[in-house]
């Protein structure tokens, strides 16, 4: 679906959101949990591209409903991938994906290995704060630690767009800071929120939930501000 000019959220990646970017070359932002590769490539497809015109993906954080496919797309585009360095020992598989907080789903993340497993990938590019891409105009890499030590977001100024992954949650239509089960430092998380809350952008593309056409940096303030 075309969110906004050039800005694709991509069908049934079940779970995390994921996006496409189209400029010269074509860039993905997360590719939802293992099994989306293919209807991934179907929508690109659609939109008359081929895989190899997938040139970056750009994964904003490691859990698995973002990196699920990683692995794969990369294999099949021959794409870069992209990620945060604080993040880069789960997503390459050095380091096991950390089960949630919540001892509840702690329990099911160990009884059901498909909720954490995917095939790990090792990033080509480690991207830090203020790193800038060549993408829509130029776009700004941020990082947004809280969530996971390496969580980054991406605001293209042009567009007036924020991509922001898990760094601020959007379910259920309902903006605030991401949900504690999952985050592994609230408050560094509630600080990243601050941060993206002083930006100007129109369109919020969240990790999960709608994306907000219209106003979006607004509303950030608004839930900022109420966070105290
Ligand atoms: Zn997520
Ligand atoms: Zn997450």
């Amino acid at each position: 679906m075309e969110i906004i000019p050039n800005v694709h959220q991509l069908p049934s990646t079940m779970a995390g959101n994921a996006y496409l970017l189209v400029g010269e070359t074509l860039t993905l932002v997360d590719t939802g949990m293992p099994g989306s590769a293919s209807r991934i490539l179907d929508y690109v497809g659609g939109l008359g591209h081929s895989p190899a015109d997938v040139t970056r993906i750009l994964l904003t954080h490691y859990h698995v409903d973002h990196v699920g496919s990683a692995a794969l797309l990369k294999q099949q585009t021959g794409a870069s991938v992209l990620a945060h360095s604080g993040d880069m020992p789960v997503i390459s598989g050095q380091e096991p994906h950390p089960p949630p907080n919540q001892a509840l789903m702690k329990v099911l993340f160990r009884i059901v290995p498909a909720m954490s497993r995917f095939d790990p990938v090792t990033p080509d590019v480690l991207v830090e704060d203020g790193a800038t891409l060549d993408i829509l105009g130029g776009a700004t890499v941020l990082h947004v630690p809280g969530h996971t030590p390496g969580a980054i977001a991406l605001h293209v100024p042009a567009i007036r767009l924020l991509i922001c992954g898990d760094a601020i949650d959007h379910r259920g239509g309902r903006l605030g800071p991401p949900p504690s089960p999952f985050t592994i430092a609230k408050d560094q998380a509630i600080e990243s929120v601050r941060r993206m809350a002083v930006l100007d952008y129109d369109v919020l593309c969240p990790g999960h939930g709608a994306a907000i056409v219209g106003g979006a940096s607004d509303q950030v303030r608004q839930m900022a501000r109420a966070l105290g």
